[in-house]
């Protein structure tokens, strides 16, 4: 049996991680890295870190351009998909190297959808657009959450091609918390526990445009001034490609990307996380940390709903107030078991088996 994994950015690397060794025990398995994510703190750190084998292939695809890049990843995928012939193609989220549904749905091959079902109902997304049309071409949609469940079948997608499988990063972060705990991340940027704000932000629609970007900037630089806390950014190649004409106001920290656990470290013992990302609010859920998310809209509102994390937009004034609001609550969050319980990985093996050994795909 043969099952073929296509992905390309950090948080497909890292949300397959438990993932993958379950793949190489059980099928034969064929890892594709298109390659969209190519810088070394964005990609190899993390095969290293995740104790990751090497991928079968490194398409390397031409990044960039949006026609390109598409054109790049449905090409160059499609050549290993013929030349492999799998019995299964493994896709994770919205990523454009997801869009290895299109050959692979056009040669017929059976594609399963893992965190499939998420919208956020904003087409300025481009990933919006990816989980659509992942989703309509898959074989096998494989929700995280009930709310993602739902949007599918909304979309008229046959309940019986559903299965809610939680969320894999616990799993990720429950098998290296001894890791995590180990960094020492803290005591080499000098950090005090409760005591700076961690930020990212690099979605396109928050970057691209440099009057956005200047309104992230000028909000952490008004947080710096209202909570005098350091303010420690790892920047994204994307968001660093923006702003090389902007001048980083005083107090804020930019650094290289970080590796997962030194990343993690810095979340459980940030005041407040500040992020566009869709991973991050879900661990500081996990790690029960304050959260404001600096976007109009989330595919995730699972996080606001237990509470952690404020959907701020991206309105300076909105954001200093949802960071005083939500670090001044009393907390005690909970990640609730049917968000994801820790057995994602083993649950995705299954299904994969039971639908390939009868062949019902
Ligand atoms: N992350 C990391 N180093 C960093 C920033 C983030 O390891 O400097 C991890 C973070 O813990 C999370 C993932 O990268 O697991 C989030 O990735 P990203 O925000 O790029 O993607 P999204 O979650 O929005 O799809």
């Amino acid at each position: 049996m043969k099952v073929m994994s296509i992905f390309g950015t950090r948080p497909e690397i890292i949300r397959l991680s438990r993932i993958f060794p379950l793949l190489d025990k059980n099928f034969k398995h064929i890892m594709v890295n298109t390659g969209q994510n190519y810088t070394k703190e964005l990609s190899s750190v993390f095969f290293s870190d995740l104790e990751l084998r090497k991928p079968d292939y490194n398409l390397k695809i031409r990044t960039g351009q949006y026609g390109t890049e598409i054109a790049d990843i449905i090409n160059k995928t499609e050549q290993v998909i013929l030349k492999e012939n799998p019995d299964l193609i493994l896709i994770l989220g919205d990523t454009n190297s997801g869009l290895s549904a299109i050959p692979a749905s056009h040669h017929g091959i059976p594609i399963a959808h893992l965190e499939a079902g998420m919208r956020a109902y904003d087409n300025r997304m481009p990933e919006e657009k990816n989980r659509i049309l992942i989703d309509h071409l898959s074989t096998v949609l494989l929700p995280y959450t009930n709310y993602s469940r739902e949007n599918l079948i909304r979309e008229n997608i046959h309940p019986s091609k559903i299965y809610v499988v939680g969320n894999p990063i616990v799993e990720v972060i429950e098998h290296f918390l001894p890791k995590i705990d180990k960094s020492k991340i803290l005591e080499k940027m000098k950090l005090k526990q409760n005591d700076f704000f961690l930020v990212t932000a690099h979605r396109s629609e928050n970057v691209d445009d440099p009057e956005q970007l200047k309104i992230i900037f000028s909000s952490l630089e008004k947080l710096h001034k209202k909570f005098k806390k350091r303010i420690i950014y790892p920047l994204h190649p994307r968001t660093l490609s923006k702003s090389k004409k902007i001048k980083i106001p005083k107090g804020i920290e930019i650094i290289k990307p970080l590796g997962f656990f030194d990343f993690t470290k810095l979340e459980k013992n940030a005041l407040c996380l500040i992020t566009d990302s869709g991973t991050v609010p879900e661990e500081t859920l996990y790690f029960k940390k304050p959260c404001v998310t600096i976007r109009e809209s989330t595919e995730r509102p699972e996080t606001i709903e237990a509470g952690s994390n404020i959907l701020a937009g991206l309105d300076i004034e909105n954001i200093l107030g949802s960071v005083n609001q939500i670090i001044s609550t009393k907390y005690d969050w909970k990640w609730d078991s049917s968000l994801g319980d820790g057995k994602t990985a083993s649950k995705v093996l299954n299904i994969l088996r039971g639908k390939l050994e009868r062949r019902k795909i």
